[in-house]
């Protein structure tokens, strides 16, 4: 087997290589100028064939002509489209008939209406984002003979486990999927027994995985060297347990169901997401006094299911210049969790993620719960039968988050907190966390 190596291995430039392939540029050439170029272009193309094909969008943007798009900015004055328009709604989306779709992927909505999504893939999506992640691995440096474990579902084709797996093995990395993490000890064992040098997984697993060999004195820190977190947001408390108990690198992932699951990969110079910005181009058109703000997606390359201007929930915010790795491309630099777990309290605002990376900040705490109702927030710790909490702790990282304190103060939200013991997480838990709100 051919590996690919050293040469193409300098920082983010794997990833830059293939967005500068995609536009038939040399690497030499590529810039964001030159980017946003070839992005208006692939938009005004989407358009015109989501125009053309579906139900949906020929009504929606009925009145726009693409040719009247003249710069990046103009795109701004199209409606966004959001998962309402999508579910139950999905083949008025189609611009192919569906024999031609081949993979279907149904997920729940995050709304609280219960209703599913479909979103639907062709071959060639799928193969650009196993191009894609395949290049964001390069990124963070895998190497040939090194093995990955997988704590996430998905052995079947056009999943996850299978997505990474065709990514990873030209690399010469071997993989295995273990599936999600519903015994926390059974994973730990499997870890142990595999001595994987890359562990992929969801933030509130591997810390949890973490904490449990804690008991132990984390053995397993003198085999892994790299953890990549996906699936979820990820709080810099779980990544920082992480490089302390395993001594390793963590990388952060970006991307969701709509984004064909891979949308951004953090390199090793850990300064933000290196986008596929040929693939996607990422919006966030409405920012607040610190930069930001939803991230809004339009997919330039699909003929299938196309979407665009497509607000994915998540809230962001961009970094420009370039990274310390050489790439010169516009990354996304934070992703501070989903709109819909904002929790506001008056004129208070407190982000789910906020609370995770608090109470992840006491190394015993390996899962949690948020509930809301009316103005009482719950917050459940949970954490290894046998391991003691320092609840007065884990009470004052809540208490430091200043949105929290002051609406405590004000008497917008009254906090109870609670405790419980765990082995591990529910089945198919491989969902995002969300705030469970009672009305
Ligand atoms: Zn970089």
């Amino acid at each position: 087997m051919a590996f690919i190596t050293n040469e193409k291995d300098a920082g983010g430039k794997p990833v830059d290589s293939l967005v500068a392939e995609r536009m038939g540029i040399s690497y030499g050439e590529l810039s964001q100028e030159k980017l946003e170029e070839y992005q208006l272009e692939a938009f005004k193309r989407t358009l015109r064939l989501a125009k053309e094909r579906s139900d949906f969008y020929a009504s929606l943007y009925g009145n726009t002509d693409p040719e009247s798009l003249k710069s990046l900015k103009d795109i701004q004055a199209l409606p966004c489209t959001a998962e309402a328009d999508l579910a139950g709604n999905e083949w008025r989306f189609l611009c192919l008939p569906s024999s031609d779709i081949d993979r279907m992927v149904t997920v729940p909505t995050t709304g609280t209406t219960g209703k599913q999504k479909r979103i639907s893939y062709t071959d060639d999506d799928i193969r650009k984002a196993i191009e894609f992640i395949r290049a964001g691995y390069e990124v963070m440096n895998c190497r040939p003979g090194e093995r990955m474990l997988i704590l996430m579902s998905g052995t079947s084709a056009g999943s996850i486990g299978d997505m990474v797996r065709k990514a990873v093995e030209p690399l010469g990395v071997s993989i295995e999927v273990f599936g999600s993490v519903t015994d926390i000890q059974g994973a730990y064992d499997k870890l142990m027994e595999m001595r994987p040098e890359i562990v992929e997984a969801i933030p509130w697993h591997a810390a949890a995985l973490a904490s449990y060999g804690k008991q132990f004195g984390n053995p397993e820190k003198g085999f892994i060297r790299s953890v990549n977190l996906s699936a979820d947001v990820v709080p810099d408390s779980v990544v920082s347990r992480l490089e302390r108990l395993w001594q390793c690198t963590v990388h952060r992932h970006y991307g969701s169901t709509e984004m064909c699951i891979f949308g951004g990969v953090e390199c090793t110079a850990h300064e933000g997401y290196h986008l596929r910005p040929c693939d996607i181009l990422y919006e966030i058109p409405e920012t607040d006094g610190e930069g930001k703000g939803e991230i809004v997606i339009t997919t330039l390359d699909r003929v299938g299911m196309p979407l665009i201007r497509y607000r994915t929930g998540d809230i962001g915010k961009f970094t420009d210049g370039d990274c310390a790795c050489g790439g010169r491309l516009k990354r996304l630099l934070k992703v501070y969790g989903r709109k819909r777990d904002v929790l506001r309290f008056g004129q208070c605002e407190v982000y789910m993620a906020d609370i995770a990376d608090a109470l992840y900040r006491c190394d015993e705490v390996t899962d949690f719960e948020i509930g809301l109702e009316d103005h009482r927030l719950s917050v459940c710790a949970k954490h290894l039968p046998g391991t003691a909490v320092d609840e007065g702790f884990v009470k004052d990282e809540l208490m430091s988050l200043k949105g929290l304190r002051k609406a405590q103060e004000m008497g917008y939200c009254i906090l109870e907190l609670s405790f419980s013991e765990s082995r591990g997480f529910a089945s198919g838990y491989d969902l995002k966390k969300n705030v469970e709100y009672t009305k």
